[in-house]
């Protein structure tokens, strides 16, 4: 059973029974027996389809937006941001897909042999999602694997379970088939019952642990695996920036989604030139961010959506405090109903901390002091993951010269926490492998197929 509790209050939401064994093997043979039909609708139908979902999603937008904040506390005002960011990716995919689909030519007129290269779908996909923003991240795959033919056993997190039911019933009553996108419910164990099945396609979004034994899992068939893991992603702020301004647009990228976003700040890096002025800015940045309830409009930050994420944010603070780190603001769950924890901000921090190496996932934040930019680069690569990493300076060279040394997916110039569907979203290391968004997250799900024809 799933019991699901709002998190800014600890009511209790709703029960529901996770899929047995039996049940996911019907509908993975249910997946699979709709796929020569589904691959071979005209790709008219399918873009059709997702275009009525995109309406539905304009309709009922502020309703879609409650529920995730009722089910995973995100701030009402970030819920339907993200909701307009779910538009703006099917736009990309509804203009992209047929491009991408489309058939190339390869040889001249002249050649004896014509060559060309067709795409066709993977086959049956599984979608296993996170809860952090399940209209972003179970979109990235589900819309261009439908639109490219696949079918697709879509699990949502076990915290994002309501939403999941809402965006599946939503494409249902568009026009895609019961038994082309199929709900799968539960929590990990049925994501792990899940994984015995021979998919064509595993498309993971959530942490490294898992991520691992996902490997480990598909690794039995030959499967093509995605894995979109956590980050640490660091930034660097050099001594000749507009000081207030890059102290707002960090602490922005730190708490926004009260830091649960795979491509949250984790960890700032500042000339030792401008480090006291820096940590000033930044901590009254942090102290005008509203509190409280995630239904009210004026909200920045909510309850974090997993109680057992207190005791371990905690302990990162006991542990950075006793190794020598400052305690600037923050530090503790507040004494109210639901899991709401303090912003806080560390300063005096090294690599020897854990809020430096681990990924926090919370409005926490690390500032160490750097002597110059190869200090930053040095500091930033020391990491086993590699999602973003970006500078803030005035100089435009100095800041190109910095993000390539940097091993990251994305890279950002005084900028932060933003995804563009026109621009693959990837991770290097313990960030994960393949990627999602961009042409190139249309093709991942594609197979191509080599044509030599003699007349
Ligand atoms: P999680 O790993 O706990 O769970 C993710 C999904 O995996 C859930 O649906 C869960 O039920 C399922 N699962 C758990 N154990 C499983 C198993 N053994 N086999 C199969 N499925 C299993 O992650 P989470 O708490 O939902 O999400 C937070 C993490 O996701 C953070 O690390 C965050 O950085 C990362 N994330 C990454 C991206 C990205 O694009 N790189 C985007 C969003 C979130």
């Amino acid at each position: 059973m799933l019991e699901i509790y709002n998190p800014a209050t600890d009511k209790h939401l709703l029960t529901i029974e996770n899929d047995s064994k039996k049940e996911i093997a019907n509908k993975f043979a249910k997946a699979k027996a709709s796929l020569s039909h589904w691959s071979q609708t005209s790709l008219e139908t399918r873009l059709t389809a997702i275009k009525k979902f995109r309406s539905a999603v304009v309709e009922q937008k502020s309703t879609l937006a409650r529920i995730l904040t009722n089910e995973m506390g995100k701030p009402i005002s970030q819920s339907t941001q993200e909701l307009n960011g779910l538009l703006t990716r099917i736009d990309f995919f509804l203009e992209e897909t047929p491009k991408v689909l489309a058939v190339e030519l390869v040889s001249d007129s002249a050649a004896t042999v014509t060559e060309k290269i067709s795409k066709e779908p993977l086959g049956v996909i599984a979608n296993i999602s996170a809860w952090n923003y399940p209209y972003f991240v179970g979109s990235n795959v589900f819309i261009p694997a439908l639109l490219t033919g696949n079918t697709v056993l879509y699990k949502p997190s076990e915290f994002a379970s309501i939403t999941g039911t809402a965006i599946t019933q939503l494409l249902h009553d568009s026009g895609i088939p019961e038994d082309v996108f199929v709900l799968v419910v539960g929590d990990g164990k049925v994501g792990e019952e899940l994984l015995k099945l021979p998919f064509d396609g595993v498309f993971f979004t959530g942490s490294y642990a898992t991520g691992k034994k996902i490997n480990r899992a598909v690794s039995e068939h030959f499967t093509k695996v995605q894995l979109e893991l956590g980050g640490k992603d660091p930034f660097y702020v050099c001594d000749d920036v507009e000081i207030k301004s890059a102290a707002a647009s960090l602490a922005d990228g730190a708490f926004y989604n009260n830091g649960q976003s795979c491509c949250s700040v984790e960890r700032i890096y500042v000339h030792d030139s401008i480090y006291e002025t820096f940590c000033t800015s930044f901590v009254e940045e942090v102290k005008k961010f509203v509190i409280g309830d995630p239904l009210n409009e004026k909200t920045y930050i909510g309850p974090l959506t997993q109680p057992a994420q207190i005791k371990f944010l905690e302990s990162q603070v006991a542990d950075a405090m006793a190794k020598g780190a400052k305690l600037v603001c923050g530090g503790k769950a507040m004494a109210r109903a639901g899991n709401y924890f303090e912003p806080t901000v560390l300063t005096d921090v090294t690599h020897e901390m854990t809020v430096m190496k681990e990924e926090s996932f919370g409005p926490i934040i690390g500032i160490q002091k750097v002597k110059d930019d190869l200090h930053a680069i040095q500091l930033m690569n020391d990491t086993a993951y590699g999602l973003t990493a970006g500078v803030y300076t005035l100089q435009e060279e100095r800041a190109e010269s910095i993000l390539k040394q940097l091993n990251a997916g994305s890279v950002y110039w005084n900028v932060c926490d933003r995804v563009s569907p026109k621009l693959p979203w990837s991770g290097r290391g313990n960030s994960g492998m393949g990627c999602t968004l961009s042409h190139y997250g249309i093709e991942t799900f594609l197979k191509v197929k080599a044509w030599h024809l003699k007349a």
